[in-house]
């Protein structure tokens, strides 16, 4: 009640027409990478500020990573940033804690239980 998603997740009101973070545009993927190495899920991210995390509001929710409802988020205009929230386990830029970091094309990013490689436009 209150609210709808969109198809990518995006918490939305239900006067809205679009998903004003779809909209944004589309500039790159997170590509959750599992324990045997196998690719999994892929999240569209899109230019602007993004949380990870697992509460319902995160443009980027992950469920099962053991992760903070904010945990981090991603700042894309025209560099990408990772910056923790400081609401749980460390964030982790390729295997090395981080509080903020510049990202580039095939970074890791570990946050609680869940490793991503980011794919950026
Ligand atoms: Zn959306």
């Amino acid at each position: 009640m209150g609210f709808k998603y969109c198809k990518e997740g995006h918490i939305m009101d239900p006067s809205w027409k679009h998903c004003p973070v779809c909209l944004a545009p589309l500039r790159g993927w997170l590509v959750r990478i599992k324990e045997n190495g196998a690719s999994g899920d892929v999240h569209a991210i899109h230019e602007g500020k993004s949380f990870i995390g697992s509460g319902a509001g995160s443009e980027i929710r992950i469920l099962d990573g053991k992760l903070a409802r904010q945990h981090a988020y991603l700042a894309i205009q025209d560099l990408c940033t990772v910056v923790d929230m400081g609401n749980g386990p460390p964030l982790r830029v390729n295997n090395t804690e981080t509080v903020k970091s510049t990202l580039i094309d095939g970074d890791l990013i570990g946050m609680g239980e869940a490793v991503f490689k980011i794919k950026l436009l």
